[in-house]
């Protein structure tokens, strides 16, 4: 098993991206003289209408099989009404991440300056460039803890968490701020809640092994509020299940555009990488969607998978530079500005690398 990845283009918008993506693979190939072999795969609706299944038997042992999984994205209206364990959804993505075993989920947030006009947020708030990382627990923590329990008068979930899940999520952490600005915000609730005493306890202890990274700690309703009033503050933000489900998404939102969002799901073995948003089924079919969610996220597996730093960092200033010039999407332009298809966005940031 040397250098081989699953490719999943998935439903609506998903196929279109991942077009893209793919080319800006051949041409980083190409550039930096390396090579992966590639094979696709059917997941979510597709798989569903071709197999009966939102993650059939040969998608499971295709992505058993590789280093890492570049997936498009899953879902759309027509199979909105099936069975929640036959959706794309619960028994396409879900399953999927679960056969995966993914631990650690990284969602990076940046708002361009050219781009500031897109964000919910201020001019003045953004008076600078936003980057930042949330590095969200994905396994553990009040999704997964037992007991739970649903009756009609009672319900209960347990958030529970041991010091080896924090210790592992943790390192990832402050590896990750190693390679940025070096500053790690841990958030946790440890006024109120037993399981983030042992969470900062954890941290602080980790913390010791990466002394050229600054840490602070944050409670979770402050960071929702400083995350709004100064995104600018954050490099790296540290966090559990339930706050990086709600923290990663308020960070997207203060991007403007979920076409500009990747993702890095993390397992022991083998790792998943997909776009922040989904199947757009507004825009599906119609050569509209932003691919560079699709295109950042490619080259975060390059990075993270296959080690190509330099691949992944020249795919990076692609992007960067076709935003700089001016080149943009349905999504991310301005009244009058001059709108690219999706294959177009796609062969600018190919012709920049
Ligand atoms: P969505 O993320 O698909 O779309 C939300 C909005 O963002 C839409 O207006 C869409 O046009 C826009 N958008 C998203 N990606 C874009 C891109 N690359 N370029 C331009 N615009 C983009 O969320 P939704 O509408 O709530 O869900 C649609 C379907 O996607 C549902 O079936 C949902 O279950 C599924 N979904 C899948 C994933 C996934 O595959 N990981 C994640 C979220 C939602």
């Amino acid at each position: 098993m040397a250098n081989k990845i699953a490719v999943l283009p998935g439903d609506g918008i998903g196929p279109e991206v991942m077009d893209e993506a793919l080319k800006v693979l051949h041409r980083t190939e190409e550039k930096f003289g390396f090579k992966l072999e590639i094979e696709k795969g059917l997941i979510g609706g597709a798989a569903i209408d071709a197999k009966g299944h939102p993650l059939p038997a040969e998608t499971k042992e295709l992505v058993l099989g590789v280093d890492a999984v570049l997936l498009g994205s899953i879902g759309g209206p027509k199979w909105d009404n099936l069975a929640p364990e036959l959706t794309p959804e619960l028994g396409g993505l879900l399953a999927l991440r679960k056969l995966l075993n993914l631990y650690i989920n990284l969602r990076p947030a940046v708002v361009y300056e050219e781009l500031k006009e897109s964000s919910p947020l201020s001019p003045k708030v953004l008076s600078g460039k936003v980057d930042l990382l949330t590095v969200r627990e994905l396994a553990h923590g009040i999704y997964f803890g037992q007991p739970k329990g649903l009756t009609d008068e009672e319900a209960f979930d347990t958030m529970i968490y041991r010091k080896e899940e924090v210790e592992q999520i943790a390192h990832v952490a402050f590896q990750q701020a190693q390679r940025r600005r070096g500053k790690v915000t841990s958030v946790d609730k440890a006024n109120v809640l037993s399981s983030s005493k042992l969470w900062r306890k954890v941290v602080i202890e980790v913390h010791k092994e990466y002394p050229d990274v600054s840490l602070e700690h944050m409670y979770v309703d402050n960071a929702a509020m400083q995350l709004m009033l100064n995104p600018l503050q954050f490099d790296v933000i540290l966090t559990t299940n339930l706050f990086g489900d709600i923290l990663s998404d308020e960070s997207a939102a203060i991007c403007g555009s979920l076409g500009m969002l990747p993702s890095a799901s993390l397992g022991a073995k083998i790792s998943l990488y997909e776009p922040a948003g989904g199947s757009a089924p507004d825009i599906a079919g119609q050569g509209k969607a932003n691919p560079i969610a699709q295109i950042l996220s490619l080259a975060m597996m390059l990075e993270t998978s296959f080690g190509q730093a330099d691949g992944a960092s020249a795919i990076r200033k692609a992007v960067d530079k076709a935003i700089a010039d001016g080149y943009r999407t349905g999504d991310i332009a301005k009244a009058g500005e001059e709108v690219l298809s999706t294959s177009r966005m796609g062969d600018v940031i190919c012709s920049l690398i």
